[in-house]
């Protein structure tokens, strides 16, 4: 069977390289020109997002994966700060987790090395569509086109594919607006390194503001200790943040910003908010090329709303279909999973549609439980942009650090 997969990001390639294995004949086409030139910060893998990838590459990618990717149970365990630094409580015991955090531009790359040559990067799709005779075609922009047995949106939150397959977009804007950028532990404060520790932490504030600083360390915690399979692009002790705010013209017009002045940018509004200078280090030591901006879109909770076409041979994946805000750490892994099962449901049905309708019942129901978790947190944060949001804000978080101080260190238990 003849496969053209639109979009070589996470999901695309995961497909792209499932599928080679399993001796189809794939074609994945990405706009981009470079795999490593792409924003991003970590993604987490799960178990189950594990597990799905492995039964689409081979051995030897998995473990170059677990050697390149940071073991959540290696660190320390999570914790909730307010905007002022006060600890309001501690995240799950992490010791049994199988989950990973890896760079989304290593693993990128490490999945478009599994594509190999059937990835064909500087191709923008502009259409697809079905033949007068039945067969789906994808036109690129500048007019050439291909046909295929079978053609896969993997074209992401601004998906050409689903646009055309729902005939409209399948996702919108959450009203939430996401920084990100990448600070060296080493280029901290010693206060402040002992403060964030060796964990992912969340800081909550007043009037929608909050600061997500995940802890990547992929030579100290890599999951699998075999440095010569890295091919992590982190190299040491790094915090990769997210700063989130409700989207007012004000907080869009930080996006037009670069570098440097988006970082101080960034500082002011969230100073502006009450927020204590120390825990704001972690932006304003960033590495300014690494701070990026994007708007939160996302698909709707409810499973009959996604994927809303007739069966047939052109589908979607991943973001395409339930395009999930980076809030539960579950989109990437999600694509992967829509991945898996669609290479499963080809190999078990002769019949392709058959295999696509088994595939869309699977893909509504995973995607709503995805955006059901990721939707959750990002309702938190906009509750607190509410007059009694922001009033539960500051009056509760000092009773709630005061509770927190009394309450024994879990991870002293460990
Ligand atoms: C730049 C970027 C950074 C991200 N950073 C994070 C992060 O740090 N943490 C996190 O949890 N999630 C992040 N995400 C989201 C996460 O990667 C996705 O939820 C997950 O990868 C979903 O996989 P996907 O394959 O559906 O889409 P994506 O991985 O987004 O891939 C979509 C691909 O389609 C390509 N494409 C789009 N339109 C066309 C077109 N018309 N023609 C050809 N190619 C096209 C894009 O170039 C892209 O490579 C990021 C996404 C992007 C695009």
């Amino acid at each position: 069977m003849r496969v053209v997969i639109v979009g070589g990001g996470i999901g695309g390639l995961a497909l792209g390289a499932g599928l080679r294995r399993a001796g189809h004949e794939v074609a994945v086409f990405d706009r981009d020109r470079d795999v490593a030139a792409t924003g991003g910060y970590h993604i987490t893998l799960d178990e189950r997002a594990q597990s799905a990838l492995a039964r689409l590459v081979a051995p030897e990618t998995m473990r170059r994966l677990l050697a390149s990717g940071s073991a959540l149970r290696l660190r320390d365990r999570d914790m909730l700060w307010d905007y002022r630094g006060r600890l309001l409580g501690y995240g799950p015991d992490l010791t049994g987790s199988a989950s990973i955090d890896i760079d989304r531009i290593t693993l990128r790359t490490l999945l478009a090395d599994a594509v190999g040559a059937d990835l064909h990067l500087g191709s923008t799709v502009s259409e697809v569509g079905i033949d007068d005779n039945g067969t789906p075609r994808v036109v690129f922009v500048e007019g050439t086109s291909v046909t295929a047995d079978l053609v896969v949106g993997a074209d992401g939150t601004h998906s050409v594919v689903s646009r055309h397959l729902a005939a409209g977009p399948t996702n919108h804007p959450t009203g939430l607006i996401g920084f990100s950028g990448r600070t060296r532990r080493a280029d901290l404060d010693l206060t402040e390194q002992q403060r964030l520790g060796t964990r992912s932490t969340m800081g909550i504030g007043p009037r929608g503001a909050a600061l997500y600083v995940g802890y990547l360390d992929p030579i100290g915690n890599a999951a699998l200790d075999a440095p010569a399979l890295s091919m992590s692009i982190t190299t040491g002790p790094t915090y990769i943040w997210g700063a989130m705010f409700p989207e007012s013209a004000d907080i869009d017009s930080l996006r037009a910003l670069r570098g440097r002045a988006r970082q101080t940018a960034l500082i002011d509004r969230f100073r502006h908010r009450n927020w204590a200078r120390h825990t704001l280090e972690v932006i304003a030591r960033a590495d300014p090329a690494s701070v990026a901006a994007f708007r939160f879109n996302a698909a709707s909770t409810r499973a009959t709303d996604l994927a809303p076409w007739p069966t047939g041979r052109i589908t979607a994946l991943g973001d395409a279909v339930h395009a999930t805000p980076p809030t539960a750490g579950m989109g990437a892994g999600a694509a992967i999973q829509d991945a898996a099962d669609l290479a499963a449901q080809l190999d078990s049905h002769t019949d392709i549609t058959a295999a696509i309708g088994h595939y869309e019942t699977q893909l509504r129901r995973r995607g709503a439980q995805v955006l059901t978790a990721a939707m959750r947190t990002v309702r938190l944060i906009l509750a607190t942009d509410t007059t009694p949001g922001a009033l539960a804000t500051t009056t509760l978080t000092p009773l709630l650090a005061v509770a927190a101080r009394l309450r024994p260190n879990p991870s002293a238990r460990r």
